[in-house]
């Protein structure tokens, strides 16, 4: 049994996901003849209470789109330094949208809208890049699945209006916010112009991210996906396993979270761990002893067929999910305490 904990994208879709799949009515979606990708964009566009929505081969290429819909090349956008969008999407925001990254100093991936204030100054000078989007990410990854106060938000929102920046979501884990923090995706829907969502990590489709926004800014996005090469054709068999994981994965991601609280508690319990990250939905960030060493760990983990996976600046991460199962989960928690 091998217990893979490197992230909550290494689900496997279930019998009843692949059977959902093998029965969707599928179409040529690049002549917007897919009838199953069309009932997902809606139920998406709904569910969040926004215009419209349009499906993704991937997060990356969802928040670049993003990036691209609102910005011109020499713009900059605002995020913090922990941004998925800065770190782990190979500069995309350089190479497709010619834009420049202003890092916020936030705590755990999140920063204040008083910070944001303070990096915004001085945009009229034109030494300065142009100001003209902010990138929040909930949860965040790096962060180690930290949760924002939906209250700071709004406070960056008013900041993000008066001086008329764009304000984007990488929600890749909405739902584990959601879900964590007892919200509702209209309360996001009301405060972003655009939120990218993925269907592939805790919610355990195999494929697929959403955007969302207004009919106008989706229409943007259609052409851009386009010439990102992201027009795909019977995609009616990845929506079918976004609709399942819609249907049936949000609520269980609680469980993820209950069990990533225990997993926390052991490792609060035993020697050779130093720091432990609040855990708040289904990351758990922790060091170990500099005698032992996270990469260490990590290699007599896998020893164990146990995976975990470094987030550098010696952090180990472990991410449950969908098909980290009740057996594993006693597995792993007796083999952190006898490590
Ligand atoms: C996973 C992830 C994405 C998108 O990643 P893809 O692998 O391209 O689907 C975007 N943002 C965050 C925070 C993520 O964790």
């Amino acid at each position: 049994m091998t217990i893979d904990l490197i992230s909550d994208t290494k689900t496997i879709p279930s019998k009843a996901m692949l059977e959902a799949m093998l029965n969707a009515k599928v179409g040529d979606d690049v002549f917007n003849g897919d009838p199953t990708v069309n009932q997902l964009q809606t139920k998406m566009a709904t569910m969040f209470g926004m215009e419209d929505a349009l499906f993704f081969p991937s997060g990356t290429m969802a928040n670049q789109t993003a990036i691209k819909l609102h910005t011109q090349p020499g713009d900059k956008l605002f995020c913090d330094k922990y941004a998925h969008v800065y770190n782990y999407e190979g500069g995309g925001a350089a190479f497709n949208s010619g834009v420049t990254c202003k890092l916020i100093d936030g705590n755990r991936g999140m920063f204040t809208a008083s910070q944001l204030e303070e990096a915004v100054v001085g945009r009229a000078d034109i030494h300065v890049p142009f100001s003209r989007l902010v990138c929040i990410e909930n949860t965040t990854n790096k962060g180690g699945g930290a949760c924002w106060d939906f209250s700071e938000l709004e406070k960056i929102g008013k900041v993000t209006q008066s001086n008329k920046l764009a304000y984007h979501l990488d929600g890749a884990r909405l739902f584990n916010a959601l879900v964590a923090k007892n919200e509702s995706p209209k309360q996001y829907g009301q405060l972003f112009d655009t939120i990218s969502v993925c269907l592939s990590k805790g919610l355990g489709a195999p494929v697929g991210s959403v955007l969302l926004g207004s009919k106008t800014h989706i229409q943007k996005a259609y052409r851009i996906r386009k010439l990102l090469g992201g027009a795909m054709r019977q995609i009616g068999y990845l929506a079918a396993a976004g609709m399942y994981a819609l249907d049936n994965n949000i609520e269980r991601l609680a469980e993820d979270h209950k069990k990533a609280k225990e997993i926390g508690k052991v490792l609060s319990t035993v020697s050779y761990v130093t720091k432990i990250e609040p855990i708040e939905t289904n990351i758990i960030i922790f060091y170990v002893d500099e005698k032992i060493g996270a990469h260490n760990f990590i290699e007599k983990m896998a020893t164990k067929n146990i995976l975990l996976t470094p987030m550098g600046e010696g952090r180990i991460r472990i991410v449950t999910h969908l098909d980290y199962t009740d057996d594993m989960h006693q597995v792993l928690l007796k083999e952190l305490q006898d490590f």
